[in-house]
């Protein structure tokens, strides 16, 4: 390079809505160089012109930025510019980047609280470090205009500081105050106003302080609110709620969290992170209030996130913060939808006139005990829409599943998941399902080439894929589970797969979810699976959960036990319809023996919510654990592609015969499981495996299999990006569709 130079960059990555321009301008600025910089289609780019030392200070202080984007440069002609400038968005045929939304910043929790500040107290205070994003935009590019922070014209105060590059709010597009943006105002639940603006709060706190539920409008949408410390508050919540068991999630300042929950330093940097999910951390105690909240030994916690959450928290720091919907039926977003669903459970709503364009559930993660890895539960708020960085094949679309679906569309090489929409078998869910397909390929402006679905006819998503487009192509459950993780981790060569799940159709036609699967770089196959055994009434089973223990035991021939365990339920029906053939449907599901062995023990023979057996079988294997650490297992057989698990059975019941204690059973079968998996990696040969499905939430089993195959020099895989459960089978039926091309030409 010459003495004097210039350098064009191009910085592809998440540069848009996160306060990259001004960062440049003022690097720039500090350097001397003259150029400018402005977003294009793929990102942003840039042109600066001075002495080379200047530029190469430029681009090494770039590179070491904390924007998520690759640069590269390349010298151009130098054009003696005069200053250095943003200029306009480029036109591009491509669409940019869309932000996701972000936590409120210090600086502004700093403003937000001072008493001096033009902001104080405001709701809505945001910079370009935060604030709304894909929660408010309406189209893109992302520009004012096409959120709906449209219709509040900035004031002169604001204006100035949106045109002035040196300001943090400089092109913050939700700049506001309180003269000029949003307001906030407080109704009771006939709708009728009560206060605005900061007598609203006030108001609100007043009523939350004396055990009153309040709805609060946020950025993706309402919450139930009520103070956590009041447990006649959170029951009341429950009982209007009709959820008596299922754990509501808390809203909490640092202190408090930390004083409930072990909190480790992975889980505290993302509680502290502008994606500000809901992390799931473990009780630190037994208390009554705790309870109220969350029978399990965790609870999940978030921090205050948006400015409205951060003026409640200081006032109540626990707070039972839960969606603002009726069970299983969307988040509310809109005013009119929260008076209709939620006035038979909040007592007040605290609301605000910006609207949210895209509503989306708070996000769910947790880490791995001891390593620290992340996995993501639910993936919404602060993680949608920004793209996987998962090379497909351009313009696929993926329906998901039916229960808490993701749907995803790929881009160019980006793969984007949808937020969480639900479980699909809800009417209102699958209205929310058609919109945001609608409107996320209206965003990306993908008009999708290929469609992949469930090969489950019955599933909503299925047919709705089937009625809107030609010819979808069709993904068996298990297949895509483990693609997911494929996909995710960019896996090459052989896989074997343990796809261990509640249910899901499989190849025969027959109800998978404990399956063995291989993948030679081109086609998945069955390789082995849990041995089938019969689910008496169907989907009953996964809430009537005795009757899978039921199930088993009279297929390994230990009828006796069964009135032993169930003698109050209808235990002979069940059987009859086995032994008939009616309404009962053979499965490989792993997700139902571990009800069965939930069931066996009394831990639960009923689950009130998803899951709720199989998680409190985890808990007294954790409490095991924690004592004792016994590696003792029970025993079971391989036989040919057969997993047999009568010999571990077996060995439950002798124990429960010999009043071992029911935690240390669960954790001998816990140790089984995870024998099972190793003893099938080495009849397979595996050097490389895969762990998908909701069984592997179980964090028990999943960190102690990893544990395992890790000491034997096995490369093993699981879903972090997406969650394990049926939320991220998207991305598998996606990862599939480059296959299925492949297939075609040969
Ligand atoms: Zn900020
Ligand atoms: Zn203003």
């Amino acid at each position: 390079m010459k003495k004097h130079c210039a350098v064009l960059i191009k910085a592809v990555g998440v540069v848009q809505g996160v306060g990259f321009r001004p960062f440049v301008f003022n690097l720039a600025g500090k350097l001397h160089l003259y150029g400018f910089v402005r977003n294009t289609g793929f990102g942003a780019e840039i042109i600066v012109e001075g002495k080379k030392d200047d530029v190469v200070k430029f681009l090494s202080d770039l590179k070491k930025s904390k924007f998520k984007a690759e640069y590269t440069a390349q010298e151009t002609a130098a054009k003696r510019y005069e200053n250095f400038r943003i200029k306009e968005s480029k036109k591009t045929p491509i669409l940019s980047e869309f932000p996701s939304d972000l936590a409120m910043c210090n600086e502004c929790k700093k403003e937000l609280f001072s008493k001096n500040d033009r902001r104080h107290n405001y709701s809505f205070i945001n910079c370009v470090n935060c604030g709304p994003r894909f929660s408010i935009i309406k189209k893109l590019p992302y520009d004012r205009k096409n959120t709906s922070m449209a219709k509040f014209k900035m004031c002169p105060a604001c204006l100035a500081e949106y045109n002035n590059p040196k300001n943090r709010r400089f092109h913050a597009q939700p700049n506001a105050c309180s003269v000029c943006g949003p307001q906030i105002s407080l109704f009771d639940k006939n709708t009728k106003l009560i206060s605005v603006k900061e007598k609203a709060l006030k108001d609100a706190i007043k009523f939350l302080k004396s055990g009153k539920i309040v709805a609060v409008k946020g950025i993706g949408g309402y919450h139930l609110m009520c103070d956590a410390s009041n447990i006649n508050a959170v029951k009341l919540l429950r009982k209007r709620k009709n959820r008596p068991y299922k754990p509501f999630a808390v809203m909490a300042d640092i202190k408090t969290a930390k004083k409930l929950c072990r909190v480790n330093k992975y889980e505290e940097n993302e509680l502290t992170s502008s994606k500000a999910p809901i992390v799931i951390l473990e009780k630190k105690r037994k208390d009554k209030k705790l309870s109220a909240l969350s029978a399990n030994a965790t609870l999940g916690v978030m921090l205050a996130y948006a400015p409205i959450h951060h003026l409640i928290i200081k006032e109540i720091p626990f707070l039972a913060a839960t969606s603002g919907n009726r069970s299983d039926e969307p988040l509310s977003a809109r005013e009119d939808e929260a008076f209709k669903n939620l006035s038979q459970i909040a007592d007040y709503f605290l609301t605000h006139n910006r609207e949210i364009e895209n509503r989306s559930d708070d996000s769910i993660v947790r880490f791995l005990p001891n390593s620290g890895e992340k996995i993501i539960i639910r993936r919404s708020r602060g993680f949608v829409p920004e793209p996987l960085d998962i090379n497909i094949a351009d313009s696929v679309i993926a329906a998901g599943g039916d229960l808490k679906n993701n749907f995803c569309i790929t881009r160019n090489a980006k793969t984007y998941m949808s937020q969480f929409v639900g479980d699909l078998a809800n009417k209102s869910n699958m209205d929310f399902y058609a919109e945001s397909i609608k409107k996320m390929a209206s965003f990306l402006d993908v008009n999708p080439k290929t469609q992949m679905c469930d090969a489950h006819n019955g599933y909503a998503s299925s047919q709705y894929f089937k009625n809107k487009f030609q010819k979808p192509k069709i993904v068996f459950h298990h297949y895509a589970h483990i693609a997911s993780v494929i996909a995710e981790h960019n896996l090459k060569g052989n896989i074997l797969g343990f796809a261990f799940d509640g249910n899901g159709l499989g190849e025969d036609g027959k109800i998978w979810g404990g399956e063995i699967v291989i993948f030679d770089g081109k086609n998945f196959s069955r390789a082995a699976h849990l041995d089938y055994f019969n689910l008496p009434g169907g989907d009953l089973c996964a809430q009537e959960i005795w009757r899978n223990a039921a199930s088993l035991l009279h297929k390994y021939n230990f009828d006796s036990y069964i009135p032993k365990f169930f003698g109050k339920l209808n235990w002979r029906a069940a059987v009859k319809m086995i032994d008939s053939n009616i309404n009962s449907f053979a499965t490989s599901s792993m997700g139902r023996v571990f009800d069965a062995v939930s069931a066996i023990l009394n831990i639960k023979t009923f689950a009130a919510f998803e899951a709720e057996g199989a998680i409190a079988l985890e808990d007294a294997a954790w409490r095991a654990l924690r004592k004792n650490n016994i590696a003792a297992e029970y025993d079971f057989e391989v036989k040919n592609d057969v997993i047999d698990l009568k010999k571990t059975f077996t060995g439950i019941l002798s124990d429960l015969d010999n009043k071992i204690q029911k935690d240390i059973i669960s954790l001998k079968f816990h140790n089984t499981i995870i024998s099972v998996i190793t003893a099938c990696c080495k009849k397979f040969n595996a050097k490389t495996v895969a762990l998908s499905g909701g069984v592997f939430q179980n964090m028990l089993l999943l960190s102690k299999t990893v544990e395992k195959l890790r000491k034997k020099k096995i490369k093993v895989y699981f879903n972090q990006k997406v969650p394990a459960n049926d939320g991220g089978i998207a991305l598998g039926q996606a990862y599939i569709s480059k296959l299925a091309s492949k297939n075609d030409k040969i």
